[in-house]
């Protein structure tokens, strides 16, 4: 049997003399859930913000969550309500059944109940949002460490979070890895205001901020490595040498790597947590190919 669905909660705009032919593309008034909720700090129910006048039938595709997801995680809406950008929209609900899983390796691997990022304050992700799902570790540890930035810096510039990974996991280009579940893309803060430039620089590079999300990821004890450019890691150092002893240095850059194509961003990988017992630390090799000849 088809689930009834149930009656839109949201009622839109009525004023006496509106002419009703208008009504179906006002947008619904936001959502107001200003009460301290617990069940998001434990991240059992996630929360997302409606950027521009949508249904949920376009969210869905905008989130990759299916609509019918969507609509039970969100019963006081229907499909072709239209949502006023701020309406918040739950997009996870823990179930206990559903334990999230990270599947193999990070180039060969799947996400099993991945849970999606949460907005906040001191970071930001793109309005598409199908590549944002990690386990529940990989986006509790992020979403920590952004917290505590954001708590450091009264003037911090939102931290850009790019790719993690897809809702099911798997290939997403053009990636080789963040395929289950455990790899973030972090936009390296810059101390040019947003409308400047955005390259990344010696004089762009903030070495403090950069360097205190570093080490607050690191601090969590989930971090498995670290890639980015051989710049970005001699600017890292050069703020943590003002903090810590040359014996300390190694505990945090010994799990920081050259990788090519990290100019702009750091790749995180998170450990494999121990309930995870299908998941495999580090990337599969390629097989190597035939040495060549020498001319
Ligand atoms: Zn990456």
């Amino acid at each position: 049997m088809a689930p009834q669905m149930p009656a839109p909660a949201i009622e839109l705009p009525v004023a006496l003399g509106t002419p009703a032919a208008i009504l179906p593309w006002q947008p619904a008034a936001p959502v107001q859930t200003n009460d301290p909720d617990p069940t998001e700090e434990d991240l059992s129910i996630v929360r997302w913000s409606v950027d521009e006048a949508k249904t949920l039938a376009q969210l869905s595709w905008t989130w990759s969550i299916s609509q019918r997801r969507l609509a039970r995680l969100n019963p006081g809406l229907a499909p072709h309500d239209v949502l006023a950008p701020g309406t918040t929209v739950r997009v996870h609900e823990a179930d206990d059944e559903d334990v999230t899983q990270s599947i193999g390796a990070p180039n060969r691997g799947r996400l099993v109940h991945g849970i999606p990022m949460p907005e906040g304050d001191s970071w930001s992700m793109k309005p598409g949002r199908q590549r944002v799902y990690g386990t529940v570790e990989t986006v509790r540890t992020l979403r920590d460490a952004l917290l505590a930035y954001g708590r450091a810096f009264d003037d911090a510039p939102r931290v850009q979070i790019r790719d993690l990974s897809a809702l099911r996991g798997g290939k997403i280009a053009p990636h080789r890895s963040h395929q289950s579940g455990r790899d973030v893309d972090i936009g390296f803060v810059l101390n040019t205001p947003p409308e400047q430039t955005r390259r990344v620089g010696e004089n762009t590079f903030d070495r403090e901020k950069n360097w205190f999300l570093v080490r607050a990821l690191i601090d969590s004890g989930q971090v498995q490595s670290i890639y980015t450019s051989g710049k970005a890691k001699r600017w890292l150092l050069a703020a943590a040498a003002k903090e810590l002893t040359a014996d300390e240095l190694p505990r945090y850059f010994d799990l920081i790597s050259y990788e090519r194509g990290h100019s702009q961003h750091m790749h995180v990988r998170f450990r494999c947590a121990d309930e995870h017992g299908a998941c495999q630390g580090r990337s599969k090799q390629r097989p190597k190919r035939a040495a060549r000849p020498s001319a």
